[in-house]
């Protein structure tokens, strides 16, 4: 089994439930007591939520690739990388070091396209709804045309992942924010929704959505066993 690098910590909320996943995966198609076998770097979030609105994406970028190279040290032979919004960085982290980087749009994406999807939903932080840097894969290798709620239900959206989620907070309340941004998707044409940032999985279940969901953080840990277990 190969070894799996994960820079985790933005939230830990959301890490914790990719420590999850992955072993219970692993055992899931192993076997018996077979579990992951993982390295995890996990930052201090506040330091790099900081650098996200400042936008100093340099700061950010030294702190995840001082991460990445401290996997690779330690013998990890691909990473993953625990959130969406970081994947803006995804270029300056895998350049640093010797290590494929398990990119977080391609498991979403193939997912996508498996359920035969050609315009998808995408509910995540402000950075990933307004930037390009994960709708444009999804669009340039996938396929998708991606559509994002207007502007007030971003921020709306984004406060809740920042404010709540990310602290373990979860709130009918919020829920029902994303219940109604996921109804509005579906009117303006969208066929599934991108849970886009790895903690909105806490919040939104299935039974919330009208629209299929595809869950970035169990598709991500997915695929990250897939490339595990592909090593023999
Ligand atoms: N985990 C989140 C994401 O998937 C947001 C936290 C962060 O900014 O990294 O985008």
């Amino acid at each position: 089994m190969r070894v799996i690098g994960l820079i985790g910590g933005m939230s830990w909320e959301s890490t914790a439930v990719y420590y999850a996943l992955m072993n219970r995966e692993v055992g899931r198609r192993l076997g018996g007591l077979h579990s992951a076998h993982l390295l995890l770097h996990s930052v201090d979030f506040a330091p790099v939520a900081q650098a996200q609105h400042q936008g100093d994406w340099d700061a950010a970028a030294t702190m995840l690739v001082d991460s990445a190279r401290r996997l690779a040290a330690g013998g990890a032979q691909a990473l993953v990388l625990c959130t969406n919004t970081m994947h803006k960085l995804a270029d300056a982290i895998e350049s640093s070091c010797a290590l494929p980087l398990l990119h977080i749009a391609d498991s979403t994406g193939r997912a996508a396209q498996a359920l035969g999807c050609r315009k998808v939903g995408l509910l995540a932080t402000g950075f990933t709804m307004r930037e390009p840097f994960l709708k444009d894969r999804l669009a340039a290798r996938h396929g998708l045309e991606v559509l994002v709620p207007p502007a007030d239900t971003q921020a709306e959206v984004h406060r809740v992942i920042y404010e709540e989620l990310c602290k373990g907070v979860i709130r009918d309340s919020s829920r029902e924010i994303y219940r109604q941004a996921i109804d509005a998707l579906r009117a303006r044409g969208a066929e599934a929704v991108v849970l886009g940032c790895t903690e909105i999985t806490l919040l939104v279940r299935e039974q919330d959505s009208s629209l299929p969901l595809l869950d970035s953080t169990a598709l991500h840990a997915r695929a990250a066993v897939d490339f595990a277990l592909a090593g023999g």
